[in-house]
């Protein structure tokens, strides 16, 4: 008898399998439809020899010192400062767009409480930001936002900014500075030997036993275990009895290039011109030197393995209906960016599951147990 089946090998279910086996003695049984650990995160290494991510380029982030150190009991980390570069009217500026930005884009020479005024003189100031289209036009106008926002969001989600809610490009800020960084938080690094090796340690515990290949519906009935914990898509959980969620897809193209780099950062983007997004170079991730470099192509699509909840307001209506049938289980825990239709980093879902392991030990402590 397992005390949980986890369903869903990725950072949801891999930190509740650690936490549940080697905190509080569980017998753990977890599984992944998919022929591997890792979830979206998992990295191998491809025929030329060079460490790609096979669900798109991953970089670890976070502000949290708990969650950093938690998972640095997996793995040693390789410092790494993502920056990207956008592909704009011929030239490849920074984004988030920042002084460095206007400066280069425009041929002038401003300085940071310039660069605010002229952010300011372009603004078309919304009086409430609802939307993706708001977020940018109140920062800095409709110039800026056609060239770096319209058509990206349009490729990426198939909608127009307006469509979608202000968190979405909320992600991206504008900064008055130089830092060219595309993320200021405080903790920013690579596992050292990757996502796998991570996760091979993390479920690395007697208390483990992981079978990959294996959707859970082939196997609840058949398993004996205590409690669920879920991290795969949560309208497919309930038969899609209200409605496919809709999930945003990606085709990742691979292409192996017999040259050291093949462009100046980890990842260009492409707002405008291109059918994908982005292309980003693993090798700038990794650290690893060889004598080829590998790219991926980003295409993004309806149909395909569930990558993006997408955030809008009726979306959001049908995953709360989801979700009341989802907390009539006592038995089920949702978690994972699936499960819960969160568009969350990887930090963000590590928290969410530990939190979610403190809710079960109250809930399993003998004070709590009828
Ligand atoms: P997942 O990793 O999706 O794991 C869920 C697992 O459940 C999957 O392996 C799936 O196969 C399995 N599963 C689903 N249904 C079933 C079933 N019925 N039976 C058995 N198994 C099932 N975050 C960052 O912090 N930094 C980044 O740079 C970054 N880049 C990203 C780039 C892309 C292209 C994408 C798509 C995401 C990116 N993320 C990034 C987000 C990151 O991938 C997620 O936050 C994180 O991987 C979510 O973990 P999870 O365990 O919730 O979900
Ligand atoms: N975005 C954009 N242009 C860019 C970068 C981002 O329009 O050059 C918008 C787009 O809608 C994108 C969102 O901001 O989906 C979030 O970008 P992020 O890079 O965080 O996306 P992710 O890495 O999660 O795919």
């Amino acid at each position: 008898m397992f005390d949980y089946l986890i369903v869903g090998a990725g950072f949801a279910g891999a930190v509740l399998a650690e936490r549940l086996a080697s905190q509080a003695d569980k017998k753990i049984l977890i599984i992944d439809k998919r022929n591997h650990i890792g979830g979206n995160t998992f990295d191998f290494y491809n025929e030329a020899g060079i460490l790609i991510h096979k669900y798109g380029p991953h970089i670890f982030h976070t502000n949290s010192e708990d969650i950093f150190n938690y998972l640095g009991k997996f793995t040693s980390w390789r410092p790494y400062e993502h920056r990207v570069l956008a592909s704009v009217d011929g030239m490849l500026v920074p984004i988030p767009i920042n002084l460095n930005t206007i400066n280069t884009l425009y041929g002038l020479n401003l300085t940071s409480e310039e660069v605010e005024s002229f952010f300011a003189s372009k603004a078309v100031k919304k009086e409430q930001i609802l939307t993706s289209e708001d977020v940018v036009l109140n920062k800095v106008g409709k110039d800026l936002y056609e060239k770096f926002f319209k058509g990206y969001t349009k490729k990426q989600w198939d909608l127009d900014p307006s469509e979608l809610d202000a968190s979405v490009t909320a992600r991206i800020p504008t900064r008055n500075n130089r830092d060219n960084r595309y993320f200021t938080d405080k903790y920013q690094a690579m596992p050292m030997h990757g996502y796998t090796r991570m996760f091979e340690k993390l479920l690395d515990h007697p208390n483990i036993k992981v079978m990959v290949n294996t959707d859970y519906k082939e196997i609840a009935d058949f398993i004996p275990f205590k409690e669920m914990i879920y991290t795969g898509p949560i309208d497919y959980f309930f038969d899609y009895c209200y409605g496919k969620l809709p999930y945003r897809s990606i085709e990742f193209i691979f292409d192996t290039k017999n040259e050291e780099n093949h462009q100046p950062t980890g990842t260009v983007n492409y707002p405008n011109d291109q059918p994908y997004t982005r292309v980003t170079e693993f090798k700038y991730l990794t650290g690893q030197q060889h004598r080829q470099t590998t790219i991926v192509y980003e295409h993004p699509k309806a149909e395909g393995d569930p990558y993006y909840p997408v955030p809008r307001p009726e979306n959001s209506i049908l995953y709360s209906r989801y979700k009341d049938l989802a907390d009539k289980l006592t038995k089920v825990h949702f978690t994972g960016r699936l499960a819960t239709y969160k568009y969350y980093n990887m930090d963000q879902v590590v928290a969410q599951s530990l939190k979610l392991f403190k809710k079960l030990m109250t809930l399993s402590a003998p004070e709590n147990r009828i």
